[in-house]
């Protein structure tokens, strides 16, 4: 299986080569983000839970999402791989989503982090709140905060795939299709 984690803060185009990514190598998006947001939508009790705190720009606790991301994974039995988006954003979801595969006998190929300075992070949601409708893109202060929370909480993540030797970085900055073919070379070295 090829099992991506696709990683970097909000606003730097996780999503945009997400798209990209499953077409050309034939996996299955999982997007926390995406999935919480289909939940609020669909008023479901996780849905409840889970935009109490995304109204804030904090992390939703790791129970609840660890839960809800093997519940999506597990509906898709015969899938060639996953692009993990927006998970792991803790440590401890990093080391149950090792438990997790490996009950799977599979394992993360690879961590693919966008790297995007704060300040074009800033542009850009700015920017995608006018068409987003994500209430948490339209307020600088919510912005702030998950900038915040991703250099407390999530940038930790980084590390624990370093030290697995799975982590590779590549910049976000620029034309789209350029940093696709990036992405794509360093999946193609371990591919
Ligand atoms: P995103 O669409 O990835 O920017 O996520 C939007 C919001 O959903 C985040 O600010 C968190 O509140 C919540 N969220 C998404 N993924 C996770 C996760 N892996 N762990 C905890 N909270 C998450």
């Amino acid at each position: 299986m090829l099992n991506i984690v696709l990683f970097g803060p909000p606003g730097a185009g996780k999503g945009t080569q997400s798209t990209k990514l499953i077409e050309k190598y034939n996996l299955i998006h999982l997007s926390t983000g995406d999935i919480f947001r289909a939940n609020i939508k669909g008023e479901t009790e996780l849905g409840k839970m889970a935009k109490s705190y995304m109204d804030q720009g904090k992390l939703v606790p790791d129970s609840l999402t660890i839960d809800m991301l093997q519940d999506e994974a597990d509906k898709h039995p015969d899938a060639k791989g996953y692009i993990f988006d927006g998970f792991p954003r803790t440590n401890a979801q990093a080391k149950a989503l090792d438990d997790f595969l490996a009950t799977k006998n599979s394992a993360i190929t690879m961590m693919l982090a966008l790297e995007v300075t704060e300040d074009e992070l800033r542009t850009r949601l700015a920017e995608r709140a006018k068409t987003s409708g994500r209430p948490d893109d339209a307020d600088p202060q919510i912005i702030q905060k998950r900038i915040d929370v991703y250099n407390a909480e999530t940038m930790p993540v980084k590390g624990y795939y370093e030290a697995q030797n799975k982590y590779r970085g590549v910049q976000g900055v620029g034309d789209i299709n350029d940093i696709f073919i990036s992405l794509c070379n360093e999946v193609d070295l371990k591919n």
